[in-house]
């Protein structure tokens, strides 16, 4: 196998030799005959498969692909210091109690629209897609303490979940787990009380719309560990820092968190 760089971070970060690729391309052709492909993140069906990701070419260039190598904390593009110190100039407060924060797409435009694909319809194809990007990105942070870390969803509320029918934080986490073999530490943490989706309007303060929403139910898994806690996307990042504070408090050494997308607002860490 031979390694190629991906820059849509959508396509396998591997090249198969050359009969396992006749034979998968083989597949794809046959499955495409029986299941034409269509866009993961708009639905259009597509005259030509563009990669593992299934994105139109429209879809493709309004993903907005946040590059590898940014703040080390954060995760936004940043400017290296004479010392060689990232400098992004955000605040990183919003990221109290989290060792890092990364997300391999922006939220607006076609990551918004895999975030939503995947968790209004429970789309497997946008599924894939941003776990095989999440994996990329989480791939190259996971040295030192986070080497072997354990995977934490953030969890739905149970009433909600079975409305749904899945949880997609919990999709997300599985997928990523199994790619990475990583433990998945699932029913680890709950949702105590139904919480008002953070990006509606109603929400005065993201705050203390989370406040005590959330309990780890068995610490013995998280104990002394290393935890990176996994999303859709990162909004205030209000639910992540509770989330967080609740992982240590439960004996968690250190936690991180990983999302597939990420909003931005004017001010502070990419954050709305
Ligand atoms: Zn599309
Ligand atoms: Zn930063």
């Amino acid at each position: 196998m031979q390694a190629v760089p991906c820059a849509c971070r959508m396509t396998p970060v591997w090249r198969p030799s050359a009969p396992l690729r006749s034979l998968r391309e083989l597949g794809h052709g046959l499955l495409d005959c029986l299941l034409p492909p269509h866009c993961c993140a708009c639905g259009e069906r597509l005259v030509e498969r563009i990669g593992a990701g299934r994105l139109c070419r429209a879809c493709r260039s309004n993903l907005e692909v946040l590059p590898l190598g940014g703040c080390l904390r954060c995760g936004e593009p940043a400017g290296v210091e004479a010392n060689g110190q990232d400098r992004c100039g955000n605040d990183h407060r919003a990221l109290a109690g989290l060792a890092f924060a990364v997300a391999p797409f922006r939220y607006r435009g076609t990551g918004g629209a895999l975030v939503r694909s995947l968790k209004l319809k429970g789309d497997f194809a946008a599924l894939h897609a941003l776990s095989v990007a999440m994996v990329e990105v989480v791939s190259v942070r996971l040295l030192g303490t986070f080497r072997r870390p354990v995977l934490v969803s953030v969890p739905m509320h149970a009433a909600r979940r079975r409305r749904r029918g899945f949880d997609q934080a919990e999709l997300l986490a599985e997928a990523i787990g199994r790619s990475l073999s990583l433990e998945v530490a699932k029913g680890a943490m709950v949702r105590c009380r139904e919480t008002i989706p953070q990006g509606d309007a109603r929400v005065a303060s993201r705050k203390q719309n989370v406040a005590g929403a959330f309990a780890v139910a068995r610490s013995s898994t998280l104990c002394g560990k290393s935890v990176v806690l996994v999303d859709d996307v990162m909004t205030s990042g209000a639910t992540a820092r509770e989330c967080a504070a609740q992982l240590r408090e439960a004996g968690a050494h250190t936690v991180a968190l990983l999302t597939g997308c990420r909003a931005r607002h004017a001010a502070g860490v990419g954050t709305s």
